[in-house]
């Protein structure tokens, strides 16, 4: 457990750890980086703009042949990570924001639910998540951050695993609000 102040950004839940980094999820050497894909699968900017550049044109093939209908909000696929170093991209499909009351908090955290259980299927050891829905998609950072936590150490809790849950936040601002909320959380 590494805490600085009301800070913390590792956590240990039975066999399985969770952690925080700041950076680019496209260079993670886990087995599944999880993707903030939109419905249709169909590329835009952020994380998933990042991860077909890198990726590779196979990532986007893959998608569209097996999943032509796109993915529904609240929910994920699964697909290879051509050139990546991971074994899979799961795409997981994040709420627009739209004030609250649209059962966005249900949405999110099935998100983060339903990429654990695609990773868990596919015996990954390690995994890697961006921040869902709080680029584009406006999700309020704070509440975004408390959800994702909450939600991957109730999964890590029950399931126990996968072993390695690890949030790459991209910016600065967006990694302190994630290690202040892992704090309160493991303080309450
Ligand atoms: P969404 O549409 O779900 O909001 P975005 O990709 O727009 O998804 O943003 C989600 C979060 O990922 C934001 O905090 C954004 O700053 C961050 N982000 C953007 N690019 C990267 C990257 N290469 N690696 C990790 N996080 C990223």
């Amino acid at each position: 457990m590494v805490a600085n102040e009301n800070r913390l950004t590792e956590l240990t839940v039975g066999a399985c750890r969770l952690e925080l980094c700041q950076g680019d999820i496209t260079d993670q050497v886990v087995d599944a980086i999880v993707n903030a894909a939109n419905s249709r699968l169909a590329g835009g900017g952020g994380v998933d703009g990042a991860i077909h550049r890198r990726g590779g044109p196979s990532i986007m093939a893959e998608t569209k042949a097996k999943y032509p209908e796109g993915c529904p909000t609240g929910s994920a696929v699964i697909s290879g990570a051509g050139n990546l170093s991971a074994k899979y991209v799961i795409h997981a499909v994040g709420p627009v924001w739209q004030g609250g009351n649209a059962g966005e908090a249900k949405l999110l955290a099935s998100a983060y639910q339903k990429a654990l259980d695609l990773a868990v299927q596919h015996d990954c050891q390690s995994v890697a998540f961006p921040a869902l829905s709080t680029g584009a998609y406006s999700y309020p950072l704070v509440e975004a951050a408390q959800i994702a936590l909450r939600t991957v150490i109730e999964f890590l809790r029950e399931r126990q695993a996968p072993p390695l849950v690890r949030f790459v936040l991209f910016d600065r601002h967006t990694f302190d609000v994630f290690a202040q909320q892992l704090a309160q959380l493991q303080a309450g």
